[in-house]
């Protein structure tokens, strides 16, 4: 599987929540010959650590927290129905610690979404700049943020968005052929194979490994996004409405799972929920309201 194969279907992703406005052409005209944007790539893909090269703005004069795995300032989001703009997020300040549990609040079609999609840089903001680890990622060139993704974020999605043809365990797989290469995959093959077992028993699934998704239930096809979001051992999970197309009972059975996630490894969840009763299971909540993060 490509890359390009990932990009299809993010887009997709994309296809069936905020929309894409803004992204647009400065990434799509960038070549590989352009040194600035190699020199930006580069630097994502040393992220971590001290060997990654040091972020083009200051921290102080961001107003950044050394602290946060995850920051934003000032985020506006706008999108253009016909000749009207819409405004969505109006200055959003946000961050997140390393380890904690954040879930977002806020009305229908108060802009959650929209500021997840941007955090996991699905779509860029019209103006503001977000930060992962003090380095900027907001306004990195489309390979950049597939590697990015791949290798910091696991996401899942409402809608599970796993790919119908493959299997449960070719579905967990997926990210791993897609960050090491068709031919590298075959050469670990029987190592990655057991982690996604491993993990597919951690939701509880190890008797789906060969069905295809239509023939799972919401809460199976939801467990398995899990375990494909964890396959990379990303540093944070971005949730969007985990729990939202699912009966109350299997609902609370994924967030036990995510809140196992958080309380026996450590990781870094951020949660966009809807409901007040999944949201107080998190450590803290954020609330949108005419798009800012309420007081
Ligand atoms: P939430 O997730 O809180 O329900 P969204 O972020 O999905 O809200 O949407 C916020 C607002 O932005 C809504 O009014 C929605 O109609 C609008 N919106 C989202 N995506 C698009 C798009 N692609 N084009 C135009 N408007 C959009
Ligand atoms: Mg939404």
């Amino acid at each position: 599987m490509s890359s390009t194969g990932v990009r299809s279907q993010e887009s997709g992703v994309r296809g069936q929540g905020p929309g894409t406005r803004g992204r647009g052409a400065s990434a799509a005209a960038i070549t590989e010959a352009d040194p600035q944007v190699l020199s930006t790539e580069y630097s994502v893909l040393r992220i971590d650590g001290a060997k990654s090269a040091p972020s083009a703005t200051s921290h102080s004069a961001l107003r950044v927290p050394h602290s946060a795995l995850l920051a934003a300032r000032g985020l506006f989001k706008s999108y253009r129905k016909g000749r009207v703009e819409v405004p969505v997020l109006k200055g959003v300040d946000f961050s997140v610690r390393p380890g904690e549990f954040v879930a977002i609040v806020g009305q229908s079609g108060s802009g959650k979404s929209t500021l997840l999609h941007l955090l996991g840089t699905l779509d860029a903001p019209d103006t503001g700049e977000i930060h992962f680890e003090g380095n900027r990622i907001d306004n990195l060139p489309a390979r950049g943020r597939d590697v990015l993704r791949n290798k910091y974020f696991g996401m899942i999605f409402q809608f599970y968005h796993l790919l119908p043809e493959l299997t449960m365990l070719e579905n967990v797989l997926a990210p791993i052929m897609i960050r090491f290469g068709v031919w590298n995959y075959f050469w670990h093959r029987r190592e990655h194979v057991h982690r996604a077992k491993e993990l597919l028993d951690m939701v509880g699934l190890s008797h789906r490994l060969a069905h295809k998704p239509r023939e799972l239930s919401g809460g199976e096809m939801q467990r398995t996004a899990i375990a494909r979001a964890l396959i990379t051992q990303p540093k944070l999970l971005l949730a969007d409405e985990p729990t939202g197309n699912l009966d109350q009972q299997t609902g609370s059975e994924i967030l036990a799972i995510l809140k196992k996630l958080h309380r026996e490894q450590g990781l870094t969840i951020l949660m966009v929920t809807h409901d007040q009763a999944i949201a107080r299971q998190a450590d803290r909540t954020v609330r949108l309201v005419e798009g800012k993060v309420a007081a």
